[in-house]
């Protein structure tokens, strides 16, 4: 597998080139923001009115509605949210879109479930961090970066790969390696992560285990130290040095328990329901599910996410951590900026 770094990349490709980024969220703040400082020409691209108009302006970017940021631009990176993308990529950008251009998204779920058909004259590409849009924007401020992923869809101009390249190197990426990839490849692994293990599988996990020890009468501040609050440090072990470097630290106890329960907790019936997942994810059974949802104005997103507000973990988590200022300093997320 071909991993690039910076000095594979030539960034004169983007220089002079204009980039719109479309949207100012999660993702859009951290390529706007590192692009810039990376010397290249940014413009950002959003709804009139919208709730991140102001925080990219005060960033002092020129904000201009979808289509005139696009109409403007060589290089069109699409940031909004992707069960929105089809629809504004359809009104907004698709009109403005030049012959000969860049499009590029975060994330392969549009183009490989054909809810987004470029014109055969334009250059399509990804570059997606694997990490979360406050981290990319967090990392090159210290001088690192947060891996990503490229891919080319198409590549009229000959050039594509050359342009992505010098993208993820602009936004860190080069730092911390780049792995050239498909689109239905990112797509595919990029939901079953984030369903099984990074989001799905780490909050069930979390919430189940607190329910046991709940349920079992112990308290629930217990419960919040030993199945949430603790978990950070075990990961940042884990990110530091692999599981190994997590099983040197712990005791030789924990090591044990987790050596000999692990697998009881994660078992085969666990391992049959991912690779179920997986096949959702793949047949697009997934895709559709969460179209047709959005479709109908998510009523199952939202029952589930008030549902989720409503646990107890939340109002005793609320309370503890209020007890722990220093939490609340050097904060990744600021809603009033990004
Ligand atoms: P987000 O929800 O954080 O931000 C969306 C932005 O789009 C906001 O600025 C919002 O104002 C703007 N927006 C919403 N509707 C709009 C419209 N009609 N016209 C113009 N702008 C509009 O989104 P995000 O999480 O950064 O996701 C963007 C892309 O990045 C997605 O493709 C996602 O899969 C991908 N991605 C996200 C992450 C992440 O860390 N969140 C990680 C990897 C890839
Ligand atoms: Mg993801």
């Amino acid at each position: 597998m071909e991993i690039y770094y910076d000095r594979d990349s030539n960034p004169e490709v983007l220089k002079g080139k204009t980039i719109a980024v479309i949207g100012y969220g999660s993702q859009g703040h951290a390529h706007a923001n590192n692009l810039r400082d990376s010397g290249y020409d940014v413009i950002i691209g959003l709804r009139k009115g919208g709730s991140s108009w102001k925080k990219a302006e005060d960033a002092g970017f020129t904000v201009l509605p979808t289509g005139e940021a696009v109409a403007r631009a060589d290089v069109v990176m699409v940031l909004v949210p992707d069960e929105i993308m089809g629809d504004l990529y359809r009104e907004e950008i698709a009109p403005s879109l030049k012959s000969g251009s860049y499009l590029a998204f975060a994330h392969g779920f549009n183009i490989h479930f054909g809810q987004i058909v470029p014109p055969s004259d334009v250059n399509v590409f990804m570059v997606a961090p694997k990490g979360p849009g406050h981290l990319v924007r967090h990392q090159y401020k210290i001088g690192a970066g947060v891996p990503s992923l490229m891919a080319i869809h198409q590549d009229p101009s000959g050039d594509t790969k050359d342009v992505a390249l010098a993208y993820a190197c602009g936004i860190g990426a080069g730092k911390a390696g780049i792995i050239e990839t498909t689109f239905r490849e990112e797509t595919e692994t990029d939901l079953f992560g984030e369903q099984v293990v990074l989001c799905g599988g780490v909050t069930a996990l979390i919430q189940t285990a607190f329910e046991v020890l709940v349920e079992a009468g112990y308290s629930p501040e217990m419960a919040y130290f030993e199945c949430l609050h603790e978990l950070k440090l075990i990961v940042d072990l884990i990110y530091e040095g692999g599981i190994s470097n997590m099983r040197y630290s712990v005791s030789n106890t924990a090591q044990y328990g987790d050596l000999t329960r692990g697998p009881r907790v994660i078992n085969g019936a666990v391992k049959e329901e991912m690779k179920r997942i997986l096949e959702e994810v793949q047949s697009g059974q997934f895709a559709r599910e969460w179209i047709l949802e959005n479709r109908a104005g998510r009523p199952v997103f939202n029952a589930l996410t008030k549902r989720g507000e409503e646990h107890l973990i939340e109002e005793v988590g609320k309370k503890l951590r209020a007890m722990m200022p220093w939490l609340q300093k050097e904060k990744l997320v600021d809603r009033e900026k990004n």
